[in-house]
């Protein structure tokens, strides 16, 4: 195995060597969206610049060129997360398309009054609301159960709130806020057990660590390209054919059927079922230059080097003065979120800004695990590929700044 080469993964992402307010940008808001490295803007621009044209219409050339190269990335994100086959790609606009594509095809026609829905209530509201949406309509109900004290995810917690009832579990692979690795295998067993559909929203697990979603023996495994070097809309809906094949499409249009006459149309078969209209061509075609990217350096390598930066950081941040480190589950990943005493987490962005560290601070799109936590907002900083401890340095100092300013 190669080694990690830190200095040389941040040189192919452009973006890196700029400077924000005269300071080297530090970049630690990864998990909101990630930069992207030259190789896929490069396949951004040849997409546009070489070979488009409209998929899956003409028989010109062009066409047949950005066809393949389009369905040849469902092949690549099908041997990336351990699908057996490119048709169980869904190519969406996004992990909220697709987590609302889940809600409105499987679970609307089939979920009746009394019917749950399982989530937790670390969940992004991109896995919340959705799934409000079905309840108001079908009578269902949506349970979140909780987390442990310091992030920890509770099997007991969610067997408790497991039953027969249990329609629909939704869980995040890893928590956007907390970090937390849920044990999808294990929840995988539960779901079984009382027959339960298992949905995970994988935007914070699949830029992290290697994903098998057939060992992991989930339904559905969604995620988005941004957060995973790739371009903005476009996403990734993996579902199980035989699912996938019970499923109505959620939008109609071109590319999508099988016959149309005025009285009624007869649909394509999945992944194109689900995929109506032009789609983003020369996005998802990088998206397939993104996965090549991390599966070029390889994400049991990114995971470990992750994993190193993210102990390294932890360490830093707790010897910041009054500074609260907010989920310390074990094997926790990618983010570290905190609150200082000091400071409003607002107060703590805008002003360690001026130092060039750019950091998320809010509720994270998770209100419901800021209301169980009684904060507010957090301040979050996530790592990335490109990440180095010596940013976790940079940002330690610029916090005691802030401790420095407001005592
Ligand atoms: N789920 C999780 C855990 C996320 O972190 C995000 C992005 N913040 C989403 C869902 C939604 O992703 P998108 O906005 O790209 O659809």
């Amino acid at each position: 195995t190669a080694v990690f080469d830190s200095d040389a993964i941040r040189a192919d992402f452009p973006i890196l060597s700029r400077e924000i307010h005269g300071k080297p940008l530090v970049y630690l808001d990864s998990a909101a969206s990630a930069q992207k490295p030259h190789q896929v803007m490069d396949a951004l621009m040849s997409a546009y610049t070489d070979t488009y044209s409209n998929v899956h219409r003409g028989l010109h050339f062009l066409s047949e060129a950005s066809t393949d190269a389009y369905e040849a990335v469902r092949q690549k994100v099908a041997g990336f997360i351990g699908a057996p086959s490119p048709d169980e790609i869904v190519l969406t606009s996004g992990a909220t398309m697709a987590l609302n594509m889940i809600a409105h095809s499987w679970a609307l026609p089939r979920l009746q009054a009394g019917d749950e829905i399982l989530i937790s209530i670390a969940e992004h509201h991109a896995n919340i609301v959705p799934w409000q949406m079905v309840a108001e309509r079908t009578g269902a109900v949506l349970r979140a159960f909780p987390m442990d004290e310091d992030g920890s995810f509770s099997m007991q917690a969610m067997t408790e709130m497991t039953s027969e009832k249990t329609r629909i579990i939704s869980i995040s692979h890893v928590s956007n806020v907390l970090g937390t690795v849920y044990p999808l295998a294990e929840i995988a067993k539960l779901a079984k057990s009382v027959d339960a559909l298992f949905v995970v929203d994988g935007c914070q697990g699949v830029v992290h660590m290697p994903v098998d979603v057939t060992a992991l023996g989930c339904d559905f495994y969604v995620f988005s390209a941004h957060k995973l070097y790739g371009p903005n809309g476009v996403g990734v809906l993996w579902g199980r054919s035989e699912i996938l094949a019970d499923m109505p499409p959620f939008m109609g249009g071109g590319d999508m059927i099988d016959r149309v006459t005025i009285e009624k149309s007869t649909y394509a078969a999945p992944p194109h079922r689900f995929e109506a209209g032009t789609p983003a061509i020369a996005e998802v075609i990088a998206l397939g230059a993104a996965v090549d990217y991390v599966e070029s350096i390889g994400m049991a390598a990114i995971r470990a080097h992750e994993q190193d930066v993210l102990s390294y950081a932890h360490q830093r941040l707790s010897a910041v003065e009054g500074l609260n480190i907010i989920g310390t589950a074990v094997g926790k990943s990618g983010v570290v979120s905190f609150t200082m005493d000091c400071a409003h987490p607002h107060d703590i962005s805008t002003i360690i800004d001026r130092d060039g560290v750019a950091i998320r601070a809010g509720h994270h799109c998770a209100q419901p695990l800021m209301d169980y936590l009684d904060v507010s907002s957090t301040a979050r900083a996530s790592v990335g590929v490109y990440t180095t401890k010596s940013e976790f340095d940079a940002l330690a100092t610029s916090l005691e700044k802030v401790v420095r300013i407001f005592s």
